[in-house]
């Protein structure tokens, strides 16, 4: 068992990495990351790599909620929901309280919500709140819910169908701040414990105790051997390990300018007329847009590297959106949209298939290959665990316990101390007490004004040339599209996306001359 505790940062390709380690991760999606910081922490030496970037997979395409699992309870699924309420309290309360905050939610009772619909509504905000005190969570964490008068309901989302209105029944749940700033930070963090981080490197074949690699920026082939090897690719998984089936099905998301839907200050769950319990979710963001989502068609063919939304997902959400607002929202109105892929598993010899987007499953091919899968952003860890335990119990590999539940993420810091600090707010929501370090490390490298540094890269466009080029330094960007689409998340919305395109080159640009 070896260990090194020196900090490597997050590079792409694989020049200079090693070419024998305890464990090989395949895939930089949260699981990835996940495990990566698992292993490292055991004091294991950790190789994790992605044939693309960080967050390149569904990982960004999320509706980046900390589920409290109430969804898993209406179905019965009482041990799910439970595992995903402790970690979303983990997450809230110990590792990544800068990435995530509460945030209300609301079932309007309009026109066209019955009374038992209503009625069955209230429970079901109830038992959330239970999961919560099951979950030991702080109600300074996650207030309880209460019934909200029509009055009360317009302040929250002013926007929503008057007539009829009789109130609603306020929750609340956790959000992220963005779900690829989640990996980034956690692939970063494991890095910050000497785990090699690599991006651009795609592992052609795996075995229990070896990869072969390809690096994708010189083309060259790599063997690295392994004491374990966990598959963590996601809807990719099946591509290595041939035992793993997988059948996805697409979740589409819209991308709404706030302007579109005034004064949102809350999740509103808008009903899908003719059903009982399901939902389209209207989700304000932090930075101002509001995410419209989500559908679930399958997706039968090959799994592409960026799945697209299709126009009848795009119109089934503006319809029923727009049935529970005051105005409709239009086409026009949508100013991005993005699709995401859940793994569904075939279930061999059985003929159906297993919804294991709702509970992760670990599989360990005749290889050795330990695969994870499934699962969701919000118990990421506890999958990371569970692949851990199994990936040393199949290689009999000794390793200290799994020290993850206690171990915050790099930057987090209780509310109260982050509330404090001094930098701009958009920072210290993306890297909490770090957002000093994004700071000075700008002006080392770019030897620029704060102002300039601070400054929308943009007009509307929030991200800033600080962040961009601590996306380039610290976290393995490697060219505009790391920066854009997944260090920040501009390219979410196409049109601006050219806007801030000058300024991840120049970022690129300063951070090369500071390395020469
Ligand atoms: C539409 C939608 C909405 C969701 N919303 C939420 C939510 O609000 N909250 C929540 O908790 N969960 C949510 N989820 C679930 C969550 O997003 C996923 O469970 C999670 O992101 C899956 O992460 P992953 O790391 O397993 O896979 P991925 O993020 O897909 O990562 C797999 C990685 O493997 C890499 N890879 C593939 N093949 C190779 C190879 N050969 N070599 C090297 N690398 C490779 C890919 O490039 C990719 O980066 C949502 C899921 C969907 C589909």
């Amino acid at each position: 068992m070896t260990s090194t505790h020196t900090p490597t940062r997050i590079t792409p390709g694989l020049a200079g990495a090693p070419t024998e380690v305890d464990v090989v991760v395949i895939g930089l999606g949260i699981t990835g990351a996940g495990v990566a910081l698992d292993a490292v922490s055991r004091g294991l030496s950790v190789l994790a790599v992605d044939a693309h970037d960080l967050a390149f997979g569904t990982s960004r395409w999320s509706s980046k909620l900390v589920h409290g699992g109430l969804r898993y309870l209406a179905a019965g699924h009482v041990g799910v929901a439970h595992e995903s309420a402790v970690e979303r309290g983990i997450l809230m309360e110990v590792t990544a309280p800068h990435l995530t905050h509460a945030i209300p939610t609301l079932m309007p009772f309009g026109a066209s919500v019955p009374k038992n619909q209503a009625v069955a509504a209230r429970a079901a905000t109830w038992a959330g709140d239970l999961l919560r005190r099951g979950a030991r969570t702080s109600v300074r964490t996650l207030p309880r819910p209460r019934h909200l008068s029509g009055t009360e309901a317009l302040q929250l989302a002013p926007a929503l169908r008057r007539e009829g209105l009789r109130g609603g029944m306020l929750g609340w749940d956790g959000q992220l701040e963005d779900d690829a700033r989640l990996v980034t930070t956690v692939a970063r963090t494991a890095a910050s414990y000497g785990a090699h981080v690599r991006t651009r490197a795609r592992v052609l074949e795996a075995t229990g105790t070896s990869v072969r690699l390809r690096d994708e920026l010189t083309g060259d082939t790599h063997t690295v051997t392994a004491r374990t090897v966990v598959n963590a690719t996601g809807v990719w998984a099946g591509d290595l390990v041939e035992e793993v089936r997988l059948r996805p099905s697409r979740g589409t998301h819209l991308v709404l300018r706030g302007q579109t839907v005034p004064g949102l200050r809350v999740v509103v769950y808008a009903p899908i007329p003719n059903s009982f319990n399901r939902f389209v979710l209207v989700l304000p963001q932090p930075d101002g847009t509001v995410y419209v989502g989500l559908t679930d068609e399958p997706a039968d063919g090959p799994v592409p590297d960026v799945p697209q939304p299709t126009e009848p997902e795009i119109g089934f959400l503006l319809d029923v959106v727009s049935a529970a607002f005051e105005h409709p929202i239009h086409r026009s109105d949508v100013v991005g949209a993005y699709a995401g892929l859940r793994p569904l598993l075939d279930m061999p010899g059985e003929g159906e298939t297993a919804d294991i987007s709702r509970r992760h499953a670990v599989l360990t091919s005749r290889t050795g290959v330990v695969t994870i899968v499934g699962g969701k952003l919000t118990t990421y860890r506890r999958m990371a665990e569970d692949a851990v335990d199994a990936a040393l119990a199949h290689a009999g590999l000794e390793a200290g316990p799994c020290r993850t539940q206690t171990l915050p993420l790099l930057g987090a810091a209780d509310r109260a101390t982050l509330a404090g600090l001094e930098q701009p707010a958009r920072l210290v929501r993306r890297f909490g007490t770090d957002a000093g370090l994004v700071l000075e490390n700008a002006r080392t490298v770019t030897g620029l004004t704060d102002d300039e540094l601070l400054a929308p890269v943009a007009e509307g466009v929030p991200a800033t040339l600080a962040e961009l080029v601590f996306g380039v330094t610290h976290e393995g960007a490697a060219d505009v599209d790391d920066l854009l689409d997944r260090r920040t998340r501009v390219g979410l919305i196409p049109a601006d996306r050219p806007l801030a395109v000058p300024a991840a080159e120049r970022a690129l640009t300063l951070a090369a001359a500071r390395q020469l």
